[in-house]
C-alpha cells in the first residue's frame, strides 16, 4: 500500500501487514514526523497479504531448487574422501596382515615342540624365528633407550 506522511511532501510504499488491520503509528524516515497511519482497506489488505504468500512460496520453491547445486559442489570432494578411504583400507588390509602374521608366528613359537616332532625339517625355520625375535627385542630396546634417554 502507499501511505503519505504528515508533511504531505513524500510518499511511501509499505506492506499492508506492516501497518496491520488495526492501524499504527509510523514515523517519515525523511522529516521524522511521526501518524496514526490508517489500515489499508481489507480488500487492499486481503490482495496483499495473498501476493506476500506467494511471495513466500516463490521463496521456498527456489530454495529447493537451490538444493541440488549445493549437492553438485559437495559431489566435489567426493573423489578425495574415496582417496582417504582407500589410504585408510590399505592400513587396515596391512594392519590385519600383520597381526595374522604375529598370532601366527606366536602360535608356530609357542607350539614349535609339537610342529617339530610332526615336522623336523622345520627346525631350522625355528632357530631363524628365534633369532629374529631376539633380533626384535633388541631392536625395540634400542629405540626405547633412544626415546628415553634420562633413564640411563
Ligand atoms: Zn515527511
Amino acid at each position: 500500500m502507499i501511505i503519505e506522511c504528515a508533511c504531505k511532501k513524500y510518499k511511501f510504499a509499505v506492506k499492508a501487514e506492516e501497518i496491520g488491520i488495526n492501524g499504527r503509528v509510523v514515523q517519515c524516515g525523511v522529516c521524522d514526523q511521526k501518524w496514526f497511519q490508517e489500515p489499508a482497506s481489507s480488500e487492499e489488505f486481503k490482495v496483499l497479504r495473498e501476493n506476500h504468500i506467494k511471495e513466500e512460496e516463490e521463496k521456498k520453491v527456489k530454495a529447493k531448487n537451490q538444493k541440488p547445486i549445493k549437492e553438485k559442489s559437495s559431489k566435489n570432494y567426493i573423489p578425495i574422501k574415496y582417496e582417504n578411504k582407500s589410504k585408510t583400507n590399505y592400513n587396515k588390509i596391512f594392519l590385519t596382515i600383520l597381526v595374522i602374521s604375529i598370532i601366527g608366528i606366536a602360535f608356530s613359537f609357542e607350539n614349535r615342540e609339537y610342529i617339530l616332532s610332526k615336522n623336523p625339517e622345520l627346525a631350522d625355520f625355528f632357530i631363524l624365528l628365534e633369532e629374529f625375535v631376539e633380533y626384535l627385542k633388541k631392536y625395540y630396546s634400542d629405540i626405547i633407550e633412544v626415546f628415553i634417554p634420562q633413564k640411563k
